[in-house]
């Protein structure tokens, strides 16, 4: 069997994983994302003891980081990290560190098209050639997956950053700081705090919250069913774990969409807009999964 490393690099913590896939883990364990100096040493050090104490070799490691990435190929810094908000971690040629260190090929991918492809591997869209990823929590990520692999032209798409329309009921001004209303500045976990001056988590399931946000999720889906026709949508994160809201939004896609497109793969909303798989363990084993492509 061959084994690899998978390292999820988040904004707030780093987990990393030594597995052939979901049913074959090895070890296994999370640390907190501080600076470069500190965090890489110790994710290095727990993969390269892990593998030694198991007798193995690791065929390779995958990595899906937070970004925004640069993964131009033709780029002299490809495989840095760029314009992050993180001080200690913008340009920061972190590819580079782990090939260097764990002396193992390495490859990169952004946070959300690996837990895209490790859906498309294992999770809830095996043998689907287009889907898209999103996922709603501190920020809003998403993968689009064509024909099997993401989507790349000059940068990889930020989905999360596309214009909505606010509801007409909600005069809240938009928290995003380059585009105010955008799908982000509407509906991720800090604009639902700022929005309703509350822990988003308290609010009841009825509260008129939801109904905003499954519209801007609706939305949202709406635009990219028109523009890049995925066949399914993968729906996760913190925020969809409440109570109803992917049937909302399912709901508000179709009336969005108000009969425009007319497919068998929407015949089934339950089916089309989906949630992920892979629990908590879809950035590492898409880690994994860029190995395996
Ligand atoms: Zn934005």
């Amino acid at each position: 069997m061959d084994y690899f490393a998978g390292i999820e690099a988040g904004g707030t913590k780093f987990k990393c994983i030594i597995a052939s896939g979901p049913e074959d883990v090895l070890a296994e364990a999370v640390f907190p994302t501080t600076n470069p100096e500190e965090t890489l040493p110790i994710v290095t050090n727990f993969l390269q003891e892990a593998a030694k104490r198991l007798k193995i070799t690791l065929r390779g490691a995958g990595l899906a980081c937070f970004g925004p990435l640069d993964l131009d190929t033709h780029s002299s810094t490809y495989g840095w990290i760029t314009s992050t908000p993180k001080i200690a971690w913008r340009n920061y040629p972190i590819l580079q560190y782990f090939q260097e260190n764990l002396k193992i090929p390495v490859l990169i991918e952004t946070d959300v098209n690996g837990a895209a492809l490790g859906e498309g591997r294992w999770g809830s869209a095996v043998g689907v050639s287009d889907y898209v990823y999103i996922t709603v929590g501190t920020g809003i990520g998403g993968g689009v997956i064509h024909n099997f692999a993401p989507l790349f032209g000059m940068t990889h798409p930020e989905i999360g950053h596309m214009k909505i329309q606010p509801h007409p009921d909600d005069p809240f001004p938009g928290n995003c700081p380059y585009h105010t209303t955008c799908l982000e500045g509407l509906a991720n976990a800090p604009s639902l705090a700022a929005r309703w001056n509350a822990d988003p988590a308290l609010l009841g399931d009825d509260h008129i919250a939801w109904k905003f946000e499954a519209y801007y999720l609706g939305q949202a889906i709406h635009n990219l069913i028109l523009v890049c026709a995925p066949k399914k949508v993968i729906l996760g994160g913190g925020v969809l774990r409440r109570k109803g809201l992917i049937e909302r939004t399912r709901a508000e896609t179709v009336e969005i969409l108000n009969g425009y497109v007319e497919s068998r793969y929407l015949e089934d909303m339950n089916e089309y807009i989906v949630p992920p798989a892979l629990g908590d363990r879809a950035g590492v084993l898409g880690a994994i999964a860029l190995l395996l492509d």
